[in-house]
């Protein structure tokens, strides 16, 4: 049970056809880091256990006794544990956590300078816990979000993210189907789609994803003028 904590789930809100928040109460939660992630255990009931590592999509709220954590779960087709999550684990049921883990990927209002963020599908969780730390945060250094989904209805936390267009701005590249009046064709991110959003000089960049995601715009960064030590990654596998 070492380092294992009970967690209730709470609330589960749709966010795309496959994607879900989910809210969970974590008595004696010691707080965490915009970036950083939960490992969730569970247990079957012939004792079988199955473990994975999920993003904090939300700074810690800072309540000592029974902090609510919030977790973005996209459901993998043929996959054992996020369509359960995502969809089968009963509200008021109760899972295991054990965090907060990762020391690397992370953001703090401390960290002054503009903000890049660089997110592929599902890979949005980690970099909203950053965007939602920055926009409580009183900075006039400039944030970026660049956002790479398939479509239009995969797009996650959007009346959120278009709420904060006054203070983040906002480019997304659409890989599969572009809405009408799309600034971009729909296709893969290209060099282009980093022109103009952030000088190389003092930015802090962020890139989350899938493994194939992070290693092309890690490359595209390098190739537009970042320097590998400005750029911190975190890939979902
Ligand atoms: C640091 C970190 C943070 C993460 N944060 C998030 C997050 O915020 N949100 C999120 O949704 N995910 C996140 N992930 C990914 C998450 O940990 C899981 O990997 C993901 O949910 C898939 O787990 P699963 O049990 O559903 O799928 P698994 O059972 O692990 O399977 C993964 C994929 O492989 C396929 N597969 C499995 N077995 C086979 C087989 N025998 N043959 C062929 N294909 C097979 C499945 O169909 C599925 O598509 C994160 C990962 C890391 C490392």
């Amino acid at each position: 049970m070492r380092g294992w904590r009970r967690a209730r789930l709470t609330e589960r809100t749709k966010q795309t056809a496959t994607g879900r928040t989910l809210k969970l109460e974590v008595p004696h939660w010691p707080g965490h880091l915009a970036g950083q992630h939960v490992d969730i255990r569970l247990t079957a009931d012939d004792g079988y256990q199955a473990v994975r590592s999920y993003s904090l999509a939300a700074p810690a709220d800072g309540d000592a006794k029974a902090s609510r954590i919030e977790l973005g779960i996209q459901a993998a087709y043929g996959g054992e544990v996020s369509p359960y999550l995502a969809d089968d684990l009963p509200v008021g049921a109760e899972v295991e956590v054990k965090g907060p883990l990762g020391g690397w990927f992370v953001w703090t209002p401390q960290d002054r300078g503009p903000l890049l963020l660089i997110a592929g599908g599902s890979g949005v969780v980690p970099v909203m816990a950053m965007l939602r730390a920055r926009l409580a945060t009183v900075s006039d250094d400039p944030c970026t979000l660049l956002y790479s989904v398939r479509a239009p209805d995969e797009v996650w936390y959007a009346t959120e993210l278009d709420a904060a267009r006054d203070v983040v701005s906002i480019r997304r590249v659409y890989t599969r189907s572009a809405p009408d009046g799309a600034e971009r064709p729909a296709g893969r991110m290209t060099e282009r789609d980093l022109l103009g959003l952030s000088p190389p000089t003092g930015t802090r960049c962020y890139v989350c994803g899938p493994t194939g995601f992070v290693e092309h715009a890690g490359a595209l960064l390098l190739t537009a003028g970042y320097a590998p030590g400005q750029i911190r990654t975190e890939r979902f596998g």
